[in-house]
C-alpha cells in the first residue's frame, strides 16, 4: 500500500469558509435529512456529511419528506443497492413538483462507477447535485455553487482519493464509534466493484487514528468500531494493524471491534492479538466466500481452503471462544454441484456464528461480470437455499451454547420486536433482548443467557 497525502490544510480552510458563506445565506436550505446505505463505511462518511451541514447551518430533519435538503449517501455493490437508491430518487422527482426548492444530492458509490453520473445528469436533471467517493470533503463548496449559480452541480474526481483529515462530524451514537482506519482497496476480486469505486488503499496515520478514539472516548465511548474495506493491509506511518490495535488497546477503550479482514492478509501477529488484548473483542468477521480452491482461485481471492482453514485453527488456538462470522458467495460462474458441495463442507467444519449469504450478482466494470456463466437461476436458488438452511441450522447451535452463561452486555437500543425489553452485544457479538428500559442504553450490564432464538438470544438481568 501507498502512503498517500492528506488533503491540504489550506484546501480544509477553503471548505470551512464555503461553510461559513452558506450558513450566512438569507435563502438556503434550513433542514437536512441523509439516507445512507450499504457498509458501516458509508455510514461513518454520512456522520462527517451531517457534520459539515451542520456547520452550513442545517438541522437533522428526521422525516424525509419534510427537509429541505435531501442527500442520498449511496452504495453499489449489489444491483439491488444500485436499484433501491435510483428507484428512491426517481420518486424524489414527484416530491419537488410540490417543493420546488427542495435541494436534492445524490453522493457515495453508485455515483462514482464510471459512466453512472453522466447518465443520472442527463436522465435526471432534477438531481441539484451529483458528486463522488473522492470529493466528499468538498461538500460545502458544491453546495454553495448550487444555491448561487442556481442549476445543477456534477463533480465526480477519477484520481484516487487522498486521506482527509478533520472534517466535523456529528456522531450518531455517544457510546459506540466508527472510526476509519484505512481507505480503498487494492485486491480487486473479480466480482467486486469496491476498487473501482474507492480507489488504491490508503491508511492514515497511527496518530491521526489515535486521536480520534481518545477524542471519542473523552466524548464516552464504551466501543470503538476500526473500518477499513480490508484493515490487515493497513499500513500507516509504517505502522501495520496489529501494531496498531496494541496502541489502541492501551488507551483502555473498553471494547475494540474491526472490520473487515481479508483472509490473505491476516497475520500471526493480528492473530495472537486476540489472545493477549484486553479489549479485543473475541470476534471476527473473516469472508471466505467459497470453500472450493478453484473457485476461490477465479474470484482472484489469493487463498486457498486449507490457508482458510489453518487461520481457523491458529485464531481458536489462541481464543478458544473467538465468534467467526462470514460473506458467501453461490453461484459464482462456473460453479460446478461439487465446488458448491466444498463450501457446504468448509461451513460445516468452521462453523460460522452467522454468514451473509448471496447469489452470484454481475457488477459491469468487474471481471467476472465476463466470465461465461451457464448455472441456471433455479440451480443458484436452489443451493443458496440448502446453505441458508445449513448456516442456519448451525448458528443456532451456536446460540444453544451460550444458554447458562453470564455475559456483559453493552445496551445498545430498546427491543423493537420484544416491548419492555432492552438488547445489546455480547463480546462474541451475539444479540440479547432482556427485560429493561431505556436509561440502560450505553451501559454494560451482566446478564444470563436463558434462551436461544434463530438469531438472537434472551436473558435476564442479574443483581440490577
Ligand atoms: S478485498 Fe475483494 S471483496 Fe473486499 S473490497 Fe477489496 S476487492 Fe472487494
Amino acid at each position: 500500500m501507498k502512503e498517500r497525502l492528506t488533503v491540504p490544510e489550506e484546501e480544509m480552510l477553503r471548505q470551512r469558509e464555503f461553510m461559513k458563506l452558506v450558513k450566512a445565506m438569507e435563502h438556503r436550505p434550513q433542514t437536512y435529512h441523509i439516507v445512507s446505505m450499504g457498509c458501516q463505511m458509508n455510514e461513518r462518511d454520512s456522520e462527517s456529511i451531517a457534520g459539515m451541514l451542520t456547520e452550513m447551518g442545517l438541522a437533522h430533519q428526521p422525516v424525509r419528506e419534510q427537509a429541505d435538503l435531501i442527500l442520498y449517501n449511496t452504495c453499489c455493490v449489489r444491483e439491488n443497492a444500485e436499484n433501491k437508491a435510483l428507484g428512491n430518487v426517481i420518486w424524489l422527482k414527484e416530491l419537488k413538483k410540490t417543493k420546488p426548492e427542495l435541494m436534492i444530492c445524490v453522493g457515495g458509490c453508485m455515483t462514482q462507477e464510471k459512466g453512472m453520473a453522466a447518465m443520472m445528469k442527463k436522465r435526471y436533471p432534477f438531481i441539484d447535485l451529483i458528486y463522488g467517493t473522492h470529493n466528499l470533503y468538498r461538500l460545502p463548496e458544491y453546495v454553495w455553487r448550487v444555491l448561487t449559480e442556481r442549476r445543477p452541480v456534477v463533480e465526480v474526481m477519477d484520481i484516487d482519493g487522498e486521506v482527509v483529515e478533520g472534517l466535523p462530524e456529528v456522531r450518531k451514537s455517544k457510546f459506540m464509534g466508527f472510526v476509519n482506519i484505512m481507505y480503498g482497496c487494492d485486491n480487486f476480486c473479480t466480482y467486486c466493484i469496491v476498487p473501482h469505486v474507492r480507489g488504491r488503499e490508503r491508511s492514515r496515520t497511527p496518530e491521526a487514528v489515535i486521536e480520534e478514539c481518545v477524542r471519542l472516548q473523552d466524548q464516552g465511548a464504551q466501543e470503538i468500531m476500526l473500518l477499513g474495506q480490508n484493515v490487515n493491509s493497513y499500513r500507516g506511518g509504517g505502522a501495520e494493524f496489529a501494531e496498531l490495535l496494541y496502541r489502541i488497546d492501551r488507551l483502555g477503550i473498553p471494547r475494540i471491534r474491526f472490520m473487515t479482514s481479508h483472509p490473505k492478509d491476516l497475520s500471526d501477529e493480528l492473530i495472537q492479538a486476540f489472545g493477549e488484548l484486553k479489549h479485543l473483542m473475541p470476534q471476527l468477521h473473516l469472508p471466505v466466500q467459497a470453500g472450493s480452491d478453484e473457485v476461490l482461485r477465479r474470484m482472484n481471492r489469493r487463498y486457498t481452503r486449507a490457508h482458510y482453514l489453518e487461520l481457523v485453527r491458529k485464531l481458536r488456538g489462541v481464543c478458544p471462544d473467538i465468534g467467526l462470522t462470514s460473506d458467501l458467495i453461490v453461484g459464482f460462474p462456473g460453479e460446478t454441484l461439487e465446488q458448491f458441495e466444498e463450501t457446504m463442507r468448509l461451513v460445516r467444519e468452521v462453523r460460522f456464528d452467522a454468514a451473509y449469504t448471496f447469489i452470484f450478482s454481475p457488477r459491469k466494470g468487474t471481471r467476472a461480470a465476463e466470465f461465461p456463466d451457464e448455472t441456471p437461476e433455479a440451480v443458484k436458488s436452489e443451493r443458496i437455499q440448502r446453505l441458508i438452511d445449513l448456516q442456519q441450522a448451525i448458528a443456532l447451535e451456536v446460540l444453544e451454547q451460550q444458554v447458562g452463561r453470564v455475559e456483559t452486555v453493552l445496551v445498545e437500543s430498546v427491543s423493537t420486536r420484544d416491548s419492555g425489553s432492552v438488547g445489546g452485544k455480547t463480546p462474541r457479538g451475539h444479540m440479547v433482548n432482556f427485560p429493561g428500559d431505556s436509561r440502560l442504553i450505553g451501559q454494560f450490564v451482566d446478564v444470563e443467557i436463558t434462551s436461544a432464538g434463530r438469531n438472537t438470544l434472551r436473558g435476564r438481568r442479574i443483581g440490577g
